[in-house]
């Protein structure tokens, strides 16, 4: 990793130990995080977690009550909205009703103060570049739903912002729509090489549209990272069961000779002791194993395994692709998994006994 110095003067915005305070509530607390130039970032978590002030703290409608707000290397903490090069597009910002759709796009160059002509030229490029030229001329009532998203989104690139903030700006439309626009959005944002901020609490939005994601929770960032790195490497019980689907299996580290030994009361995992995921785990230690749901396989059979555990088939459910599965541990303690293999799955119905096993290479271990 590069010094500290040389990594903000690459970064497209940089929040530094943020916190607000509304009273008593800590709506953000010391969240720091960087953005680099091109960039989407989505920021996830469940409602009242703190994106919205942290894109609110952005943009400059709030003032942070601690930490400092870098755009582009320079310190703009104080520095009021109007004076930011960002772009936006809320759910309730919507488009002026009365102006055509060209001068909806051409607004925020109008305020800028560009003239006409040019103003025409570069919203007509916009208005390409999203698909929409030939519906210049047309007012927001004769456009549907998705157009009416495309014309915001090239009102809020048209002057070229240093960062682009969205908040929710799917929430309005249905499922299908919402799916269409996720990708359209994206693949935009990645043409014109714009820097984006986008808030969601939609996990499957985050997935689709971000290079990384930041994960809120109780106004704290909880883990940032690639869709992959979350997926694959949560750094907490919280990040596992929000990202995708997760079985959180507890109890305690044991060591025996060369091995680390992690057991339930029904299951246990084996790995070398020199494992860097349980090189810093004591004798005795709480931990968490996080298994998805894809990762554990089935045999009809009582074998032992070093990585598994015995169970009753609890439940089973035919999608189409896969088969998904409960199965109960002999604790009591409930797992969901999924199949493709059918030879195993057929025949199995809910009463039988089977093992289930996985590779010591797909567990995630979260040490309490
Ligand atoms: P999110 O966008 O993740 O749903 P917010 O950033 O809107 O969450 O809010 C974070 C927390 O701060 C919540 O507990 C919310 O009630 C509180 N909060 C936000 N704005 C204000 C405000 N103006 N006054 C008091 N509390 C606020
Ligand atoms: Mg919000």
């Amino acid at each position: 990793m590069s010094s500290a110095s040389s990594h903000v003067a690459g970064a497209a915005m940089k929040l530094e130990r943020v916190s607000k305070f509304y009273g008593e509530v800590r709506a953000l607390d010391d969240v720091s995080f960087e953005l680099q130039k091109g960039e989407f970032l989505t920021m996830l978590g469940p409602s009242g977690s703190g994106k919205t002030t942290s894109l609110r703290a952005i943009a400059g409608f709030i003032q942070p009550s601690e930490g400092r707000l870098f755009i582009d290397g320079r310190d703009m903490t104080g520095v009021p909205p109007q004076r930011r090069n960002i772009g936006m597009m809320f759910q309730d910002y919507a488009l002026f009703p009365h102006m055509t759709v060209l001068e909806n796009v051409g607004y925020p160059l109008e305020t800028r103060g560009i003239k006409r002509a040019e103003r025409v030229k570069r919203s007509m490029e916009m208005l390409e570049t999203v698909g929409l030229a030939h519906c210049a001329r047309r007012y927001p009532r004769q456009m549907s739903g998705g157009q009416q998203q495309r014309v915001a989104l090239a009102r809020a690139l048209v002057f070229k912002p240093d960062i682009v903030l969205l908040d929710e700006p799917m929430a309005a439309l249905d499922k299908k729509l919402r799916s269409q626009m996720q990708i359209e959005i994206m693949h935009i944002a990645k043409q014109v090489g714009a820097t984006v901020v986008s808030v969601t609490h939609d996990q499957e939005e985050a997935l689709v549209m971000s290079d990384r994601i930041a994960i809120f929770k109780d106004g704290r960032l909880a883990q940032i990272g690639t869709p992959q790195e979350l997926y694959t490497r949560p750094n907490s019980e919280f990040v596992a069961d929000f990202i995708g689907e997760a079985n959180l299996l507890h109890g305690r580290a044991r060591i025996e000779h060369e091995t680390c030994l992690l057991e339930g009361a029904a299951w246990r995992a084996a790995l070398p002791k020199s494992d860097p995921r349980v090189a810093h785990l004591a004798a005795g230690q709480g931990l968490c194993l996080v298994l998805r749901p894809e990762r554990i396989s089935l045999a009809q059979s009582s074998a032992e395994r070093s990585n598994g555990a015995q169970g009753i088939v609890e439940d089973k459910i035919y999608l189409g692709v896969e088969y998904r599965l409960v199965v109960r541990f002999t604790d009591g303690t409930k797992v969901n998994l999924r199949s493709r293999d059918v030879a195993v799955i057929e025949d199995l119905r809910p009463g039988d006994r089977v093992t289930v096993g996985w590779d010591a290479e797909d567990i995630v271990i979260i040490a309490k």
